[in-house]
């Protein structure tokens, strides 16, 4: 039998590991209220200012053109590229440059699910093998962690530094505000004027993309393949038409374009940056990469799924969307994206990512990708939970109710977390981890956190060998996603360990 004092060393070790658990969810979601309370009001200002014609009577700028000039241009015809985040054929040989290093290329129309081009492989993947390592093009921090993060690392803790000419950038030291600098100088010129309220993350992406353009205006393009897929001529091969956007959405992307237009020609008039009759392209210029950045750009999100930025990454921007998707991105410190393969793959297979939720319904994925990337899921997950047959009508009724009890688990489950009511979130827990199991892809990164939530569930509530069950489970699907040096993956495999030994202790002085 294990020491007695190895047991109750691991029992304390699994104790504090679930108690750190529980804090820095309450903590997060008391963060979360606020900050979203924050970011609503700053969204709202944004709306509201440019309601009030605030920016345009006070700039003298032009003003947008109005609802029916923006329902017009969001009438184009749709040309074969859009939503699909392919590229036009522009620098198609820099492309499968870029790509070349890491075992990738980019497969013509028709060679890969979906009809259009894709991302493929050239060589075989391992289950958890690193499929691509990229840092963004552009990057911002999301509105609810503008104070707790650092702006350039996005770590948090500590006390951070402020950028005393826009009052919002952070930094947790001066060497990373250096860093920083390039990238936010002309950002920092158009905070500094609608200082102390701060724009949502959309228009301070947008802001910083328009910099990035300005600064290699008549530059030639970057020698090296892997500067160049982060390069202006790489960003604007990206889909980025009006044509296809709902009317709404379009005429959002104008007025946001506006307004933007607006901050700068005024920093550009103050010596603020931005001098030059080059700084800001025509409004509908500036609408189209709004358009760009919502088909292309990916959230920057923490281990635990929780969003703490945007970013634009050219070269992942290529992979498709399938349900049942063959990669899944993970972030690590400047919100550098690491793909992975979600399961082995052979030569000339898709890479594929996951846009949108995956437990949800067929028909609700399709829904959310038609509003959000304008086109129709045809993948083999979607075809067959959306065939004409009485049967699989029956069963996408089915998996729409299990999607919502899903969600419903999931809501009890974290309010029981807060109530510190274990027995309730153990039970809660459980039932999610199971539907979570049933509608996921085997390999889903959400459905390694769902396990791992009612893994440290069970060890808190002394249910070990259930608990030994989900924590091998989680930490076989998260080791696939963040590699076995996370944080979170080793947090996870040691409680495996702890809860695996305390089990054998347990099972050994039971039979003497
Ligand atoms: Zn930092
Ligand atoms: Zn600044
Ligand atoms: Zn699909």
């Amino acid at each position: 039998a294990a020491p007695a004092h190895v047991a109750s060393r691991v029992e304390a070790m699994s104790e504090f590991t679930f108690e750190r658990l529980a804090v820095a969810e309450r903590t997060m979601r008391a963060d979360e209220q606020r900050e979203a309370a924050r970011a609503a009001a700053e969204e709202a200002w944004v709306d509201e200012r440019v309601a009030e014609g605030e920016s345009r009577r006070v700039l003298e700028v032009t003003p947008p053109g109005d609802a029916a000039h923006w329902a017009e241009l969001a009438a184009r015809p749709v040309d074969g590229g859009v939503g699909e985040r392919k590229p036009d054929s522009t620098g198609t040989a820099r492309w499968h440059e870029a790509l070349a290093p890491w075992g990738l290329t980019l497969a013509a129309a028709g060679a890969v699910g979906g009809g259009g081009r894709g991302l493929v492989t050239t060589r075989s993947f391992k289950r958890g093998e690193v499929l691509m390592r990229v840092t963004p093009a552009v990057a911002v921090v999301s509105g609810r962690h503008l104070s707790s993060r650092c702006h350039h690392s996005h770590a948090t803790g500590g006390r951070l530094l402020v950028c005393s000419r826009c009052g919002c950038a952070r930094y947790c030291s001066a060497d990373h505000q250096r860093a920083a600098w390039a990238g936010h100088r002309d950002e920092c010129a158009l905070l500094a004027q609608t200082r102390p309220r701060v724009p949502g993350q959309t228009v301070r992406l947008l802001a910083r993309l328009l910099a990035l353009l300005r600064r290699s205006a008549g530059a030639p393009p970057p020698e090296d393949a892997g500067e160049w897929a982060r390069s202006a001529a790489a960003i604007l091969s990206l889909s980025h038409q009006l044509g296809g956007q709902p009317a709404e959405r379009c005429a959002e992307f104008g007025e946001q374009a506006g307004m933007v237009c607006s901050l700068i020609q005024e920093a550009a008039r103050s010596g603020g940056g931005w001098a030059g009759s080059s700084s800001c392209p025509p409004q509908e210029e500036v609408a189209s990469l709004l358009s760009l950045l919502s088909l292309n750009a990916h959230a920057i999100c923490d281990a635990e799924l929780q969003e703490i930025g945007i970013g634009l990454y050219p070269l992942a921007a290529l992979a498709n969307h399938d349900c049942d998707p063959t990669a899944a991105q993970s972030f690590g410190a400047a919100g550098k994206l690491t793909l992975r393969a979600l399961r082995p793959l052979a030569a000339g297979e898709a890479v594929t990512i996951g846009y949108v939720d995956l437990a949800a319904a067929a028909s609700e994925r399709r829904q959310a990708l038609r509003s959000s990337y304008l086109f129709t899921c045809e993948c083999r997950a979607c075809e067959e939970a959306l065939a004409p047959t009485p049967a699989a009508r029956k069963r996408e009724a089915a998996r729409c109710e299990a999607a919502a009890s899903l969600r419903e688990e999931q809501r009890a489950e974290l309010a029981a977390i807060d109530a510190a009511d274990w027995e309730a979130a153990l039970r809660r827990s459980t039932r999610a981890a199971e539907i979570a199991a049933s509608l996921l892809p085997p390999g889903a990164p959400a459905l390694g956190l769902q396990l791992l939530r009612a893994g440290k569930l069970h060890a808190h509530c002394g249910s070990l060998r259930e608990s030994v069950g989900y924590l091998r489970r989680a930490t076989e699907v998260l080791q696939a996603v963040h590699g076995e040096a996370a944080p979170l993956v080793r947090d996870a495999a040691e409680m495996l360990r702890g809860a695996q030994l305390e089990l054998a202790y347990g099972d050994n002085s039971a039979a003497s």
